[in-house]
């Protein structure tokens, strides 16, 4: 009987413990990111997916065999915290060799488990309760969520149409005494825009009389077109002094589903930020990393080429969407285009991009869900990582709408 009682009590207070969680929420205001949202509906309307960002082609063919080397040769363990040493070497490499500084691959070089968990331990080394972090909107969705996490709050400068420019004047008016982080992203997911050598010079007017740290997203960094350089952080001592660098090989090499990452910063910085990484994921994949690391080493063309590669399928699909009634200016760096279809509707983004991909079969991005403040704008995002048929097919379907 006395058993029984017990486990009523404990069914309830189960019950209890699982309702108080969800009304104490530390992330009360997070649902389900818009990408995965996006794509379950393109699956489940068998929609034409250019919503969330990936390729549907594979890596290079050289880095899928070293893969397979490294997975059937005995490379199946833990890799060290740190990274594979022969990665971090090919990335002080390639780092110096794009933008001047050398990153010593012991002490200011982390392997993380996607560009999403390095944001994370950068985040969490810097920001405590009460601290403030300028983030630009429309911005990548899971800055906030961490920032939250930590205590502190966003600070949200729009990017406005049509330019998605900087405003700076705007920048230094949210600048407090709790500015702890800046969070940058060039070239920037979802607008494709990219920052010029003038922006890093306001940039450090503002920051370098300051204490505020920066966080570089450039996970996009080989995706800049025109001939247009990409602005590293790492080009600019100075800030990289105050700075956490964060890439990720999933763009480059065709391979989001991989989930490797890095982070280069000074190494007082670095220690800090792996005293998290080594309490959230440790390490990550072994025979990925040493694939990553020969290929790296053998195919700089890869990353070099990537540019050209990537301009090639934007002139492609920019070509055929002359023909619908979007309107659009060429996504300076990034796989995406942004498209203004205020030519033919009036809807709210979210309402037609699931319209779209219920009746039309495509399924694209809103990207309002990326402000705090959303302009009065009706863009869509759509990916361009895809082979040529599928743009083509994607194209016709937006040009008959
Ligand atoms: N970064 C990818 C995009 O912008 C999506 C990543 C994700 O699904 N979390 O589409």
């Amino acid at each position: 009987m006395e058993t029984k009682n017990t486990t009523a009590n404990s069914v309830n207070s189960v019950a209890d413990l699982a309702q108080s969680l969800a009304g104490q929420s530390k992330l009360p205001k997070v649902g389900t990111t818009i990408f995965t949202v996006m794509s379950g509906l393109a699956q489940q309307e068998g929609a034409l997916n250019l919503s969330q960002g990936f390729p549907d082609f594979d890596g290079p063919a050289p880095l899928l065999e070293r893969v397979q080397h490294y997975l059937t040769h005995g490379y199946n363990q833990y890799a060290p915290m740190q990274g594979v040493p022969a990665l971090r070497e090919a990335i002080a490499t390639k780092v110096q060799d794009l933008y001047g500084h050398r990153p010593d691959p012991d002490a200011e070089i982390t392997i993380t488990s996607g560009a999403t968990e390095a944001l994370f331990c950068a985040i969490s080394a810097v920001v405590r309760p009460g601290d403030e972090v300028i983030v630009f909107d429309p911005a990548y969705d899971s800055y906030e969520p961490v920032i939250e996490l930590c205590g502190g709050t966003a600070v949200h400068v729009p990017l406005l149409p049509p330019e998605f420019a900087v405003d700076w004047n705007r920048v230094e008016s949210v600048i407090t005494d709790r500015t702890r982080l800046i969070i940058t992203n060039t070239p920037h997911n979802p607008t494709g825009s990219v920052w010029s050598a003038g922006d890093m010079a306001t940039l450090a007017e503002l920051v370098l009389k300051r204490p505020i740290y920066l966080l570089a997203d450039e996970v996009y960094e080989h995706i800049c077109f025109d001939g247009v350089p990409h602005e590293s952080l790492c080009r600019y001592p100075d800030l990289y002094a105050r700075s956490f660098v964060v890439s990720s090989f999933g763009k480059t090499y065709h391979t989001t589903g991989w989930k490797i990452g890095y982070c280069v910063a000074p190494a007082e910085l670095t220690t800090e930020f792996r005293k998290i990484h080594q309490f959230n994921t440790f390490t990550s994949n072994t025979p990925i990393q040493y694939a990553l690391a020969d290929f790296l080493t053998m195919h700089p063309e890869h990353h070099l080429q990537l540019p050209d590669f990537y301009q090639a399928k934007r002139d492609h699909f920019c070509a055929l969407l002359g023909e619908s009634k979007f309107a659009f200016t060429k996504a300076a760096g990034t796989y995406f285009q942004l498209v203004d279809y205020s030519a033919f509707s009036s809807e709210n983004d979210v309402v037609l991009a699931e319209r779209l991909t219920r009746e039309a079969k495509l399924a694209a991005i809103p990207i309002s869900v990326f402000y705090k403040d959303p302009p009065d704008a009706h863009y869509l995002r759509l990916c361009f990582a895809k082979d040529d048929a599928t743009l083509e097919r994607g194209a016709q379907i937006l040009c008959d709408l």
